[in-house]
Formats: structure tokens, C-alpha cells, sequence
């Protein structure tokens, strides 16, 4: 037997649950039955996939067993088990990406309730356990591994890892459960009407039987209804069973923000349900980022994260989707191309967007929320996804010289634009501050004319690729000419120009090092000079942007 020690970041967060803020215990059922769940999944997956794999596959179920006496509870499962390095490596450890900075943030915040809030987001998983355990007991067997492995700890800071032998096929966690009167008004986990009613709140749209002896030593009775959310008729499904199923496949706490379900029928049948989630996960710009939309064939679990059904800019959005006309045993590759699932695809976009599109009309304060969420994502759009380009520019919105507050739709700003205004002006920077400071917003500000101001790293980019909006142009006021004269001021600046030709070419030689030309501006009103880029010459901060690419 060997005892180790929990990587640092483990330690904290078990630190955390052993003295939980977070007032709702039942979770940690909810955790462990999904688990149990995702091992089931992914050992009918591994059969399928490898033929000489030697496992049981007739009666995969989750268990639940209480002994009143010894005060245990047993969450077992017949699935895919864990060797001896995951074990190690997956529960000794936080793979979890953003884990340091969820413990930052959660160290700063003071407040009880705004830390509940960011564990609901975080999703605490196998680590819960400590909220009611004192100490944890996992037993378990992958079928590759020729023994089993027993896994113990009280979560103050060590755990023992062994090889045990005649271990069945897959995991049992056996949580011995804290004494009941404490001042944590700890519920009582070994009565079954206690777990029935948890199981039948969080899992009872699980698609494993989920089982559980009534009192000690009767026969077990499955406890959920197994039935998948998305093939029930729409009517019948609450708000509260579609908020538990996003956690589920989410792994993220709060509410959604809205909940799609679409179908279609025909050559190519299928049933989908999606989530657009009300807060952006700590990971959406990193690269290692999994869980998107899971893709089942009919009612199976296949594959998480299927980018085949929702391309990257949309990747935040969270679900299923459940073909009716694919193979179990479908790849990637073949997925990739499939133009059955291309089409599909290209309908849940169209959702996807116009669900959005219907927020901004019927629900502002979601929509609001939604692009102060998931805007900078979404943007990436506006490059990758042409087709729907427009789309994307109808449901943007951008910060505005207009309003310091509020940001404002592109709609809306042609709506306040001058009657001979041709342009829709913008600036890009790394934030409003630069913007609002940078001379070449004077002239532009002296004549009330409105600016965006673009602020996103993205920005920089589809600026160039985008050529307009509905007839207008997009332009930048940082880069060539800024056509804002009248005739009248044409003229008067001809005279001036022809006045300063010296000074200008004398200027022009003198700088030649550092500026292609000298020229008299019409822009500024208070300053003096300032430095303007050629209409096709990169922005600074895109400069430096490919310069941290290294190019
Ligand atoms: P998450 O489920 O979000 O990955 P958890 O803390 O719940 O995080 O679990 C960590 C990992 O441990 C899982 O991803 C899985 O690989 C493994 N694991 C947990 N429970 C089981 C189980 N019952 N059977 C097999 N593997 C498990
Ligand atoms: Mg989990």
C-alpha cells in the first residue's frame, strides 16, 4: 500500500468541501451518479470500438447501496473502470483546466453567496464526496488492468492507493458518511426516500437503470424514469427537468439562458436539444476546452464535444444531438464527411442565430447578457462562417461613442447616422480609454459624427474581412483619408496645402526614416500631429498581435 500526497490545487479544493460554503449537499449524489453514467457510456463505447476488449456489457446499471448501520453509501457502477495511473492521475490530481484561477477568484470573493455562485459554475465533481464524507472509499477495475485498485482518503491532504485482486468490473465509491447532528444540518444520505427523491431530481432522465434496494436487503428497484428529455414531447417537459439535463451535459450550475429543441424528419432524422448557457465558462478562449454538443445515435451515447454539429464560434453552446440514421460505431472522420450532418449543422447554426435574433426583439436583457457573454466568441463568426455573415452583423452589438453605457447594434447606429453620411466609422484599440483619447477621434467628435469602438482582439480582424453592412462600408478613422469635408472646406484645404507644399516636403525628407509622407490633416482640432496608418497598413495593435504570433 502506498500512501500519496494530493497535488496542490486538489488539496485547496478539498480543503473547500470539507468545509463547505455551499449549502447544497444533495450535488454530491448528483456528481457521483453522473460519473457513474459517463463510465457506462464510455465502456459500450470502448466495445464497440475494440473488439478484444473483455467486458460485460448485458446489464450495465448504477447502483445505490445504504447501510444504516456502518453509515455508508455506495455508488456503484458496472462501467469502465479506472487502472491504477487514473486513479493517480484523475482523482489524486485537477486536470481541470481554469481550476487556479476559479480558487483566485474564489479566494477574493468575500461574499457567500457570490462563492456558491462560482462553485455552481465550477462543477466540483468526484471532490463533493467531502461535503458529506469523512472519509471516502473508492474500489475500482478497468477491463485492460489484471488487477483492481482500492483508493482511500480522508481528504486532509494524503490518500492510499493499492492493488487489490477480485474486483468486479468497474467502480464502487463507498462514502462513509459524516455523523448527522452537526451544526451543518447534514440530511440523512441512509435513508432511501432521501436518495429516491435526490436521484429522481438530478438523474432521472439518465438512460442507465439506476437502482436501489428500498430497505437493507430487499431487492433492488430501479428509481429513475430513463427517459431522454429530447424525444419527450416539448409540452411535457418542465423548466425544471430541462435545467437539470443542461447541468448534466454542462457541467455548469446556473440556469440556461435559453433551451432549443428542434427535430427533423425525412432522409435524415433527428432530434436535438440545445442550451445557449447564461455565463461563459472560465475556459472559452482556451484551447483545451471539452464539452459542447454530445452526439447520441438513437438514445446512445457517442462522442462529446462533436465540432462536426457546431463550429467554434458557437462553441459555448451545450446539448444533444440525436441521429436516428448513423452507424454506433461512427468516427470523426466519417462525420467530417457526412453530408447529412454538414446539413444539420448548418440548420442548428441557423437556430442558434435567429434564437438570438428573436432575444434582442422579445427578451433585451437576455440578449444583453448573451453578447456581454459570448459576443467575442461569436465575432469569430463574422471570419470562419461566411454564409451567415450577416446574420452575425444583424445580432452584434459594439461599444459606441454615442452612449459610454450601452452598447449599441449596428441597426441602430445607421439609424442615428448624418443624412450624407456614407461610412459606418469605427476604431479599433486596446480598450475604450485609447480609443477615447486617440487624436483622430477629434474630428470626427467636433462634427457629431458617432464611432465604434472596437476593443476585441478580434476585432482587428474582421474589420478587414467584412466589407460592410447592409450598403455601408466600414471604416476605419485611423487609417488613409478621412473623407469628411464639404466642397467649401475642399477648397479652403487645397489653399492650405498649396501654402505648406515647402514646409510639407521639407518635413517629408527630414522624417523619411520614420513616416512615408507629410501631409496637412483636416482631423485634428486640438492637436497638434498625429500618426496615421495607410488604408492598407496593419493597425498597431494588430502588429503586435502577429508579432507575439512570432511573424
Ligand atoms: P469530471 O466528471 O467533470 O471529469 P470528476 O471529478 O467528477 O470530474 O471526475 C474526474 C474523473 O475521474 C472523470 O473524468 C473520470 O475520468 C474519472 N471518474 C470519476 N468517477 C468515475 C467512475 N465511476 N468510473 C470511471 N471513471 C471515473
Ligand atoms: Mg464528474
Amino acid at each position: 500500500m502506498e500512501t500519496l500526497e494530493f497535488q496542490s490545487e486538489a488539496r485547496q479544493l478539498l480543503r473547500l468541501m470539507i468545509h463547505s460554503v455551499y449549502s447544497n449537499k444533495d450535488t454530491f449524489l448528483r456528481e457521483l451518479v453522473s460519473n457513474a453514467s459517463d463510465a457506462l457510456d464510455k465502456l459500450r463505447l470502448e466495445t464497440f470500438r475494440d473488439k478484444d476488449l473483455v467486458a460485460d456489457t448485458s446489464d450495465l446499471h448504477v447502483g445505490i447501496e445504504v447501510d444504516r448501520e456502518a453509515r455508508t453509501l455506495t455508488i456503484r457502477d458496472n462501467g469502465i473502470g479506472m487502472t491504477r495511473e487514473d486513479v493517480v492521475g484523475l482523482i489524486g490530481t485537477i486536470a481541470k483546466s481554469g481550476t487556479a484561477e476559479f480558487l483566485d477568484k474564489l479566494r477574493e470573493t468575500q461574499d457567500a453567496a457570490a462563492s456558491q455562485d462560482l462553485i455552481g459554475q465550477f462543477g466540483i465533481g468526484f471532490y463533493s464526496s467531502f461535503m458529506v464524507a469523512d472519509k471516502v472509499t473508492l474500489v475500482t477495475k478497468h477491463p485492460r488492468s489484471a488487477e483492481g485498485v482500492r483508493w482511500e482518503s480522508s481528504g486532509e491532504g494524503t490518500y492510499t492507493i493499492e492493488d487489490v485482486p477480485d474486483v468486479p468490473q468497474g467502480t464502487a465509491v463507498t462514502l462513509h458518511l459524516k455523523p448527522v447532528d452537526t451544526e451543518d444540518h447534514l440530511p440523512d444520505y441512509t435513508s432511501a426516500a432521501k436518495i429516491k427523491e435526490v436521484v429522481k431530481r438530478y438523474a432521472d432522465f439518465i438512460t442507465w437503470p439506476i437502482r436501489m434496494a428500498a430497505e437493507d436487503g430487499a431487492e433492488p428497484d430501479t428509481i429513475n424514469s430513463r427517459k431522454a428529455l429530447w424525444a419527450r414531447p416539448a409540452a411535457d417537459v418542465t423548466e425544471d427537468e430541462y435545467a437539470e439535463f443542461y447541468r448534466h451535459v454542462s457541467h455548469d450550475w446556473n440556469k440556461p439562458l435559453e433551451t432549443i429543441r428542434m427535430h427533423g424528419e425525412g432522409v435524415f432524422e433527428y432530434q436535438a436539444l440545445l442550451f445557449i448557457p447564461s455565463q461563459a465558462p472560465l475556459d472559452l478562449f482556451m484551447r483545451e476546452r471539452k464539452r459542447g454538443v454530445q452526439l447520441y445515435v438513437k438514445r446512445v451515447f457517442i462522442m462529446e464535444n462533436c465540432e462536426e454539429l457546431m463550429p467554434e464560434y458557437l462553441r459555448f453552446v451545450k446539448g444533444v444531438v440525436d441521429a436516428h440514421d448513423l452507424s454506433l460505431n461512427v468516427s470523426r472522420e466519417i462525420l467530417q464527411h457526412d453530408r447529412q450532418i454538414q446539413s444539420v449543422r448548418r440548420r442548428l447554426v441557423k437556430k442558434v442565430l435567429s434564437t438570438v435574433k428573436s432575444l434582442m426583439a422579445g427578451k433585451p436583457e437576455s440578449y444583453e447578457t448573451f453578447w456581454r457573454e459570448f459576443g467575442a466568441a461569436v465575432k469569430e463568426g463574422l471570419l470562419s462562417d461566411t454564409e451567415n455573415q450577416e446574420t452575425i452583423l444583424d445580432i452584434a452589438s459594439f461599444a459606441s461613442t454615442h452612449d459610454a453605457e450601452r452598447p449599441t447594434t449596428l441597426a441602430q447606429y445607421v439609424e442615428r447616422m448624418k443624412d450624407d453620411q456614407q461610412h459606418i466609422y469605427y476604431m479599433t484599440g486596446d480598450s475604450r480609454a485609447t480609443v477615447e483619447n486617440s487624436p483622430h477621434l477629434e474630428a470626427l467628435r467636433a462634427k457629431g459624427l458617432e464611432v465604434l469602438i472596437l476593443t476585441d482582439p478580434i476585432d482587428e480582424m474582421w474589420v478587414d474581412a467584412v466589407p460592410g453592412h447592409k450598403g455601408r462600408t466600414f471604416q476605419s478613422i485611423a487609417k488613409g483619408q478621412v473623407d469628411l469635408e464639404t466642397e467649401e472646406e475642399k477648397a479652403q484645404a487645397e489653399e492650405r496645402q498649396k501654402d505648406f507644399a515647402d514646409f510639407l516636403t521639407w518635413m517629408t525628407s527630414t522624417l523619411t526614416d520614420q513616416v512615408k509622407e507629410v501631409r496637412l490633416s483636416s482631423r485634428l482640432t486640438t492637436s497638434p500631429a498625429c500618426v496615421v496608418g495607410d488604408a492598407h497598413d496593419l493597425t498597431p495593435t494588430l502588429e503586435k498581435m502577429y508579432r507575439a504570433m512570432g511573424q
